[in-house]
C-alpha cells in the first residue's frame, strides 16, 4: 500500500521589512514542508535611514527564532554606548523653560533638593542583557544574508487576493504588475498602510490614524554632540522632556563600530491634524526651532546641528477586532496588525514576538486545513498584548510631553515612567507559546 504524502503548504509573505524577513527565516529554519515567498514592493529591500532600539527581552527572543539573528544584530548594534551598572534605559531631564519657576528649578525633591532645568531629574532603568541600536539598513542587510535569493520577488506589489476557484481555499494574489500567484495562505507583513489589514478588516478599520504627535529625525555627528553635551551624555540615552514635546539622543554604529558613531536625535512635537498627504516631509530649520523656542539652549544646540531633518508625522492603528481570515487565508503580522507610535520603543519588537510564536505554530501544522487554527491561536495570544502596547505608547507620549495624569507631581511622573514598560519587558513569552500550543492541540 502506498501512503500519499500531504501537500506541502506554501506561503506567500507580503513585505521584506523586518517582520518579513523575520518570518522568512524563521520558517525556513522550522520547517521543511512550508515553502516561502516573500513579495516585496520596492525594488530592493531597504529601510529610511533611522535607527531602532531593541531591549534585552527582544534580543532573548530573536535568540529564540533563531542564534543567527541574535548574532545579525549584535553585529550591527550600537550596544548604546558603555553599559551602566544597573543599566539604564533613559536619563530624564526637563529641557523645556516654561516649566521651571523663575530660579529655573524644575522639581524640589522631598529631601529638600531642587532640580534645576537640564539636570538629571531621575533615570528610567533597563534590564540587564543584551541591547542597543540599529541602524534599520543594516539590520535589515543582516537579515537578508540569511535567506537564499530566489525566495524573494521584487517589484511586486501586491493588490488583491482572492479565493482559489479550484476548491482548494487557497489564496491567488494579485499584483500591480498584471500577474498572479497561488499560495496556501498569506501572511501580511506590509507595514501601517497595509494592503491586506485593508482585506481582513475593511477600509475603514484598516486606516492609520493620526496620532496627534510628529518627530523631527536626524543626526549629529559625534564630536558635535560631545562638544555641545559633554563627554557622557551622547554616549547613553537621553531624553529631555517639556510641554507638548520631548527630545532622545541616543548613539547609534555608523556603518561598523570601527567606523565611530552618530548621535541620533528625535525630537517630538504636537499638532492637532496631519494636513500633507505625505508622512515623511522635508523642513525648514526655522520651523523646527520655532517648535523649541522655549527650550533651554542645549537642546536648541541639539535642533541647530541635526542633519537633513525629516518631520515623521507618527500614526497608529485602531485595534483590530481580528489579526486572521479563512478565506481565503490571510494572517496579519508586525506592523500591519498592530502599528504603534514610537514612545515605548517596542514596535518592532512586537514583531520579534508575532515571528517567533506564528512561526513555532505553522511549524506544527501538517495540512492546509490545520493553518487556520494556527492562525486562531496566535490570534488569541497575540492581540491582547500587541494591542495594549499600541494604547500605553500613545500614553506614554502624553507622559514624556507633560501631558499625563501625574499634573504637576514630579514623583508621580517618576514612578509611572519607571514602572510603566516592566509588562513589556518582564514578559514570559514561553508562557504565551504553551498556551498557543495547547490552544492549537485542542
Ligand atoms: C519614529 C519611529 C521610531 C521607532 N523606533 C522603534 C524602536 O526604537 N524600537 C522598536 O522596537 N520599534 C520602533 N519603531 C517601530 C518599528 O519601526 C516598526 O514596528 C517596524 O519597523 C515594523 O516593521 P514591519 O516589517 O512590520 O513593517 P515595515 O517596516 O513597514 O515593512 C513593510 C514592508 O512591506 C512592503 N509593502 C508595503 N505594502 C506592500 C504591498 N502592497 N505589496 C508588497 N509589499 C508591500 C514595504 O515596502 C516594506 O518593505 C519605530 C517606529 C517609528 C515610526
Amino acid at each position: 500500500m502506498t501512503t500519499l504524502s500531504p501537500e506541502p503548504i506554501s506561503i506567500a509573505i507580503i513585505g521584506g521589512g523586518i517582520s518579513g524577513l523575520l518570518l522568512a527565516h524563521a520558517l525556513l529554519t522550522r520547517s521543511s514542508f512550508i515553502t516561502i515567498t516573500v513579495y516585496e514592493s520596492a525594488t530592493q529591500f531597504g529601510e529610511i535611514g533611522a535607527g531602532v532600539g531593541f531591549e534585552p527581552h527582544f534580543v532573548r527572543i530573536m535568540n529564540h527564532i533563531s542564534p543567527k539573528i541574535r548574532e545579525g544584530f549584535l553585529r550591527c548594534c550600537s550596544n548604546n554606548g558603555p553599559e551602566t551598572d544597573p543599566p539604564k534605559w533613559f536619563d530624564v531631564r526637563i529641557g523645556d523653560c516654561t516649566r521651571a519657576d523663575a530660579e529655573g528649578v524644575v522639581h524640589h525633591r522631598k529631601d529638600g533638593r531642587k532640580v534645576r532645568l537640564s539636570e538629571p531629574l531621575f533615570v528610567v532603568p533597563a534590564r540587564k542583557g543584551e541591547r542597543g541600536g540599529v541602524h534599520r539598513a543594516h539590520f535589515l542587510d543582516e537579515l537578508v544574508k540569511l535567506l537564499p535569493q530566489d525566495i524573494c520577488q521584487f517589484r511586486k506589489r501586491l493588490v488583491d487576493v482572492a479565493e482559489a476557484a479550484d476548491g482548494s481555499g487557497d489564496a491567488v494574489l494579485h499584483f500591480a504588475d498584471g500577474t498572479t500567484a497561488q499560495h496556501t495562505a498569506v501572511i501580511g507583513c506590509d507595514g501601517i498602510k497595509s494592503r491586506t489589514r485593508e482585506l481582513v478588516l475593511g477600509k475603514k478599520a484598516a486606516r492609520p490614524v493620526f496620532s496627534g504627535k510628529y518627530a523631527y529625525r536626524g543626526l549629529i555627528p559625534m564630536h558635535k554632540a560631545v562638544e555641545i553635551l559633554g563627554e557622557e551624555q551622547p554616549r547613553t540615552s537621553q531624553m529631555y522632556c517639556g510641554h507638548k514635546g520631548h527630545v532622545l539622543t541616543f548613539p547609534i554604529a555608523n556603518g561598523t563600530v570601527m567606523n565611530g558613531m552618530i548621535c541620533t536625535v528625535v525630537a517630538f512635537s504636537s499638532k492637532d491634524e496631519w494636513k500633507e498627504a505625505e508622512w515623511v516631509v522635508k523642513t525648514s530649520r526655522e520651523d523646527m526651532l520655532a517648535d523649541y523656542a522655549t527650550w533651554t539652549p542645549t537642546v536648541q544646540a541639539i535642533m541647530i546641528h541635526m542633519k537633513d531633518p525629516d518631520i515623521w508625522a507618527l500614526y497608529d492603528h485602531l485595534p483590530a477586532r481580528t489579526f486572521f481570515q479563512s478565506r481565503p487565508r490571510i494572517c496579519l503580522l508586525g506592523d500591519a496588525a498592530h502599528a504603534t507610535t514610537p514612545h515605548q520603543g517596542a514596535g518592532a519588537g512586537m514583531c520579534v514576538e508575532d515571528c517567533y510564536i506564528l512561526s513555532e505554530l505553522l511549524a506544527a501544522v501538517s495540512s492546509a486545513d490545520g493553518l487556520e487554527e494556527a492562525f486562531r491561536a496566535y490570534d488569541e495570544v497575540r492581540r491582547p498584548r500587541s494591542l495594549k502596547l499600541v494604547e500605553t505608547s500613545r500614553e506614554a507620549g502624553m507622559l514624556w510631553e507633560m501631558e499625563g495624569s501625574h499634573g504637576n507631581d514630579m514623583d508621580a511622573y517618576e514612578r509611572n515612567a519607571c514602572s510603566r514598560m516592566n509588562w513589556i519587558w518582564d514578559h514570559d513569552i514561553d508562557a504565551d507559546l504553551e498556551r498557543a500550543r495547547s490552544l492549537l492541540r485542542e
